[in-house]
């Protein structure tokens, strides 16, 4: 996919690259400083997200939404009543002790299960185990790289699902929260906040690398742009424009 579509390989997370920060920032098309979620576990006490998402942008115009989520903590994410289904995994991530235990093709096939019944116009899905292997034994580590093929395994799974859905105007977009070096990640250094970005599908220009930077926001700012949506002006996030025919 990164071949077929536009991609590159050296877009920027935000800071903190932490994973509810950035995914935050993914979904909002804001900086940290402006959608101020800097925790990266969630509590009561945090209150809930006073940023919108583009799952509640997409909401209040009345498309379907549908969220697949490898780990918990994302929940903050996606209030209750803010998209049509939710999902979170069976296990906790933080059980996680070995490289026979992924969760991405469990997540895939709850995404592919729901995607082929109702067809929703608007899907994250997130696959935790690279992260995990990550933590576990290293960025980048030969274990790691074992957690990024089943990711690709069940990315293929997702990918046949929409394709035997019939739904031949999708448009994929790929990419991650942050990188990572050594057991952790957190801090503004080029091995956490260097991610790819990918998209591919419907409109997309093929084969193409992409020149212009490109930031964990434009996530947001380009499925606003894709869906005709305005984003609040204010957003640090920009469509990648560049990606289209
Ligand atoms: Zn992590």
């Amino acid at each position: 996919m990164a071949r077929e579509g536009a991609t590159t390989w050296s877009a920027q997370t935000i800071v903190p690259p932490l994973t509810l920060p950035a995914h935050t920032s993914m979904l909002t098309g804001l900086s940290a400083e402006q959608h101020g979620v800097y925790w990266n576990y969630w509590m009561p006490a945090f209150g809930t997200l006073r940023a919108q998402t583009i799952f509640m942008l997409a909401k209040s115009n009345a498309l379907s939404t549908a969220v697949f989520s490898g780990k918990d903590k994302l929940a903050y994410l996606f209030p209750t009543g803010s998209v049509d289904i939710v999902s979170f995994p069976l296990t906790d991530p933080r059980d996680f002790s070995g490289t026979n235990v992924f969760s991405a093709r469990d997540v895939a096939m709850q995404a592919v299960k729901y995607f082929e019944q109702r067809k929703p116009h608007l899907t994250f899905v997130h696959f935790p185990d690279a992260d995990m292997a990550g933590h576990f034994y290293g960025w980048p580590s030969p274990e790691q790289y074992a957690a990024l093929a089943e990711c690709d395994a069940a990315l293929a799974l997702l990918r046949s699902g929409v394709e035997r859905s019939g739904a031949t105007n999708s448009v994929f977009i790929l990419t991650a929260d942050h990188g990572g070096d050594g057991l952790a990640h957190g801090v503004d250094r080029p091995q956490d906040m260097t991610i790819p970005w990918i998209i591919w599908g419907a409109g997309v220009r093929r084969g193409h690398s992409l020149t212009n930077p490109v930031t964990l926001p434009d996530t947001a700012a380009t499925i606003a742009w894709l869906f005709g949506f305005a984003l609040p002006t204010n957003t640090v996030g920009k469509p990648v424009r560049e990606a289209f025919q």
